[in-house]
């Protein structure tokens, strides 16, 4: 039997894919929003594609104010596509 693939929906594109390929975007209990590379952080998730083009539709969208039901100050998005650019350094 194949092991079942979670699948997890990236928040820019919508697409479902397989949940190792997005990148975590987690929002801790005391309300900080980061990347979470290795999936283990404590909080609310949202998905993403580790594609810039994702962060900048999520972006437009308000996809991940959405999904954490939180204001994104615009420190936090530059500071995801730093995150992005520089990949789990
Ligand atoms: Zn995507």
């Amino acid at each position: 039997m194949p092991k079942k693939i979670p699948m997890r929906q990236c928040v820019g594109c919508r697409e479902m894919k397989p949940k190792r390929e997005l990148i975590r975007v987690v929002k801790s209990p005391e309300g900080e929003v980061s990347l979470d590379f290795k999936g283990k952080k404590p909080g609310r998730g949202a998905y993403l594609c580790p594609n810039p083009a994702c962060l900048a539709h999520a972006r437009k969208s308000r996809a991940l104010e959405r999904a954490f039901s939180a204001q994104l100050p615009q420190e936090v998005y530059e500071m995801l596509e730093q995150q992005m650019a520089e990949g789990d350094a």
